[in-house]
């Protein structure tokens, strides 16, 4: 073994990363309202950038303070939509100035995947706390070097992951981890939407900035639901590529893929995701009863049930009550709970590692 490898596994290590993390918990113990309000600062003002502007425009706790874009015009809509002052205003070009703006307390990165590596490194460097749109990075060795630079950098970081504020999939969470109904044998988790790419020009098809097809965007949340209604890590994935319909728009990245995931209970999690045909489905069977959600992941409102009768929860602006959530912590000072940390997104994107490896290779992968 190299030093470097060796470097790497310390590292590891001392993030405790063997150990599975996910908890329940999602509020700060000690919470003191705050005084003043989280200013947030969006990276990339594209589709998602205006969902997130949205929510935060009517939470409790966090200011749209300023943005980061290549493009003039939406500087000028951005500003004057969400009176963001000029000076909080910068390109991809000046962005590191953010350093001298003390009116910025957290950057969040909305940009292609492939993107999120540099302007959190950079965001890191610059002292500001990170958030990061999932996937954290687009490889597992990409996740750890923004984890290392946050750490360097003595900021936090976190991933934009909703549904952990999300009632039914807390629930699901809830039920799973608790052994409501006993030890869950199988999970069932699928994402998938018909989109058209046109000509193929979206980054979402350009595997240089997306990282790969749906598993990347939409499979990232299956692996995530597997980990959190079960509350451990896969020890190994069996995957296989979906065929292409449309070959001339899916030329670089998979148009969708299958796989299954082992894990120490026994339990097994068979989960889909494609660009060709819509699904939002979360189902878990356990010893003495079963849970499900449908749809379960996008935006909601959502639809449960157990096999003890409907759930009835609120269904939420998820952007706002994810960010309300991040500022709590943030403004009191107090470090992000791991199921929302940068290690929770790093574990994700191991599992894709493991499963592009999978379905290239044809063989099944031990994590
Ligand atoms: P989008 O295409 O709508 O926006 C991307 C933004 O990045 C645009 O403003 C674009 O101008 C900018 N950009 C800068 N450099 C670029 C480049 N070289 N190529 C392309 N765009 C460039 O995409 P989106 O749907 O907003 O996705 C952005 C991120 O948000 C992705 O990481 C995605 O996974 C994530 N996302 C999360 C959710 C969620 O529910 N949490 C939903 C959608 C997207």
């Amino acid at each position: 073994m190299n030093n470097m490898t060796q470097n790497r596994r310390d590292f590891i290590k001392k993030l405790g990363l063997g150990a599975s993390v996910l908890s329940l918990e999602n509020a700060p113990n000690l919470f003191v309202p705050p005084t003043k309000k989280l200013n947030v600062a969006l990276v990339g003002l594209g589709r998602y950038a205006g969902y997130l502007a949205e929510g935060i425009a009517v939470s409790e706790f966090c200011k749209v303070a300023g943005i980061v874009t290549g493009t003039p015009a939406k500087a000028v809509e951005w500003e004057k939509k969400y009176n963001i002052p000029k000076k909080n205003i910068y390109n991809y070009q000046n962005f590191d100035e953010i350093a001298n703006n003390p009116d910025i307390d957290v950057v969040y990165v909305v940009l292609p995947n492939a993107m999120h590596k540099e302007y959190a490194i950079r965001a890191a460097k610059a002292g500001k706390h990170v958030i990061v749109e999932k996937p954290l990075a687009t490889t597992a060795k990409d996740c750890l070097e923004i984890i290392e630079a946050c750490q360097k950098a003595k900021v936090q970081l976190a991933v934009g992951y909703r549904l952990h504020f999300e009632p039914y999939n807390m629930e699901m969470m809830r039920l799973g981890q608790q052994k409501v109904f006993g030890q869950v044998r199988l999970v069932q988790a699928s994402l998938g939407y018909s989109v058209d790419y046109g000509d193929g020009g979206d980054w979402h098809v350009k595997k240089a900035l997306s990282g790969g097809g749906p598993l990347q965007n939409l499979g990232v949340y299956c692996i995530q639901a597997a980990r959190y209604i079960l509350g451990e890590e896969p020890t190994a994935v069996w995957a296989q590529f979906g065929p292409k319909l449309n070959p001339k728009v899916f030329k670089e990245v998979e148009e969708s893929i299958h796989w299954q995931m082992e894990f120490k209970s026994g339990a097994v999690a068979t989960c889909s995701t494609t660009y060709n045909c819509g699904i939002d489905r979360l189902f878990a069977s356990a010893e003495n009863g079963t849970f499900e959600l449908s749809p379960a992941i996008s935006y909601g409102p959502f639809i449960g049930k157990t096999s003890k009768g409907m759930m009835n929860f609120p269904t939420t602006n998820q952007q706002q009550v994810q960010m309300d959530a991040f500022a709590k912590y943030l403004l009191n000072n107090q470090p992000f709970p791991d199921h929302i940390s940068g290690i929770e997104g790093y574990k994700d994107v191991k599992v894709i590692d493991a499963i592009y490896q999978s379905a290239e290779t044809g063989r099944r992968i031990v994590i």
